[in-house]
């Protein structure tokens, strides 16, 4: 395959990815390169919804719910860039065609999700919101995407990226671009158990550490209470939050709502609390828990939940009726690769990163619900402002040397399942020093055997997630040290 050029070069086909696209002008010659179809995403199986305030006085107050979610680590400034400008994101979504669910006077319905004080999730096909915008997006689309193409690193020189090397079809290969923005996600396959698209493997952020790249926050990763972990998906179904808000209860085999003995929200807890709290009930009382759904009509439910209904009939359970086992998973990164808020890298001129591959600080310690893919919406915008406004079409071309890394060594996947193990038992959703020490220490031990560069940056990012959260002494949000858990 010939080395190719072109203005800006677009890692991964996700919301913050797609939308980044959709903003840029039709005179850039744009490239969207994706590890895999471009469905195979987070934003595709994202379910519940998009944040939004209702209306003007309704922003403050998702400023202040999303400052309490994050546990006072947000950056206020991104925060209310988020929040300010979300509305207009929507809307435009909508003027483009974009079909939110509405009730029947065609007014948009909005739900609620744990820690909103007020319903503005607005959602489409019911519990689909991920799918339905995604293929919004992709229909809308006019520039190319380059499947099965994996960036296994930046072109990076002398502070400046000038593309990444990528592998294609057996092939690997350079594509040059004046800008090149990071959009790949974030780390769901370093856990055991994830909710995560497959193709969500942290590749990037481990080439952002070979580079001297500062990741930040990255002991902040959050986990979701309602999955179902069952069966021998690597994904495991999410069971989303709107459930809870609409009326499911979390009860143990007995029937019995554990969840306020730790908090006094019970299940519409922050989903760090709920997630603990199921954890440790779990592993004190050795009994199942379920997601009990008696509280809606199969009719609703179907209506309401078709995703959830379907798959879950599909693998033998009769929902709303039977109750669903469940366990907490891994599911979001609110730590990411630092940039400002128009998600610039300040250590590399020309490279963006947006969406859950980023860290601006939103998120502070904890995501609040469903603000994460209006957050995809929001910095792409502004990514792609900054693009228009700085990029040099002319800028000189550098050529890299085409080098054929070993991406993956014999031992790769034995090692990798045991990294996931590792990850999920000692740096998940409750973490003691000790544990968190042993698993440094075999980390360590990993990167030093003859392993290929897939895995090698897996292990990076790991080491870092386990050293953040070393350095955090104390509980804060998301990261949850044992000794501390209060119950
Ligand atoms: C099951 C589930 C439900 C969720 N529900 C909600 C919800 O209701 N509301 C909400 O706000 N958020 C939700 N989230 C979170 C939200 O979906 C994600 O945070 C968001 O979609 C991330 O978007 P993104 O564009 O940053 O990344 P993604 O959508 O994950 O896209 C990443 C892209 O990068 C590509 N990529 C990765 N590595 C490479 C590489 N090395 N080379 C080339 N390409 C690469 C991937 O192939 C993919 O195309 C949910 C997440 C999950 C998993």
């Amino acid at each position: 395959m010939k080395t190719s050029q072109y203005d800006v070069l677009i890692i991964g086909t996700g919301i913050a990815g797609l939308h980044t696209a959709l903003n840029l002008p039709s005179s850039l010659r744009v490239l969207i390169v994706s590890k895999d179809y471009a469905w195979e995403c987070n934003t595709f199986y994202a379910q519940g919804g998009i944040a939004v305030a209702v209306n003007h006085d309704d922003i403050a107050l998702h400023i202040k719910d999303t400052l309490e979610a994050g546990a006072g680590h947000c950056n206020q400034e991104a925060v209310e860039v988020l929040c300010t400008e979300g509305p207009e994101v929507i809307q435009q979504l909508i003027k483009r065609g974009c079909m939110f669910d509405k009730d029947e006077l065609g007014c948009i319905l909005y739900t609620k999700e744990a820690a909103h004080s007020t319903n503005r999730i607005v959602h489409a096909g019911g519990d689909a919101t991920g799918r339905v915008v995604h293929l919004f997006m992709m229909e809308q689309l006019r520039v190319p995407i380059l499947y099965n193409t994996q960036v296994t690193d930046l072109l990076i020189e002398n502070g400046r990226c000038y593309g990444a090397r990528v592998f294609h079809a057996d092939n690997v290969f350079n594509i040059y671009a004046n800008k090149t923005v990071i959009a790949s996600g974030g780390v769901g396959s370093l856990y055991e158990y994830h909710t995560n698209a497959r193709t969500i493997s942290a590749d990037i952020q481990g080439i952002c550490l070979n580079h001297s790249i500062a990741l930040a926050d990255m002991e902040m990763m959050q986990f979701h209470p309602t999955a179902f972990v069952l069966g021998n998906a690597v994904r495991k179904q999410l069971l989303s939050e709107s459930l809870r808000g609409e009326g499911a209860k979390i009860v143990d085999e007995d029937g019995l709502r554990f969840v306020f003995d730790y908090d006094e929200r019970g299940e519409l807890a922050p989903r760090d609390i709920v997630s603990r709290a199921i954890f440790d009930y779990k592993d004190k009382t050795h009994k199942e828990v379920y997601l009990d759904l008696s509280a809606f009509s199969e009719d609703h439910f179907k209506q309401r939940f078709p995703s959830i209904y379907f798959n879950m009939q599909n693998i033998g359970y009769n929902i709303p009726q039977q109750r669903i086992p469940i366990s907490p998973a891994f599911h979001y990164a609110m730590g990411g690769i630092h940039t400002d808020l128009f998600g610039k890298i300040s250590q590399v001129e020309d490279l963006y990163a947006v969406g859950e591959a980023a860290h601006t600080g939103l998120h502070g310690a904890n995501r609040l619900a469903s603000n994460s893919l209006l957050e995809g919406l929001v910095f792409s915008k502004r990514v792609a402002t900054d693009i228009i406004k700085t990029i040099d079409i002319k800028r000189e071309i550098k050529e890299f040397p085409e080098v054929e890394d070993v991406l993956i060594n014999e031992n790769d996947k034995e090692l990798k399942n045991e990294l996931r193990n590792i990850m999920w038992c000692y740096a998940g959703i409750l973490r003691e020093e000790k544990n968190l020490n042993k698993a440094m220490n075999r980390v360590k031990e990993m990167l030093e055997l003859p392993i290929g560069k897939l895995l090698k940056l897996r292990l990076l990012v790991s080491k870092e997630i386990i050293q953040s959260a070393l350095n955090r002494k104390k509980s804060l949000g998301a990261h949850c040290m044992k000794e501390e858990i209060s119950l």
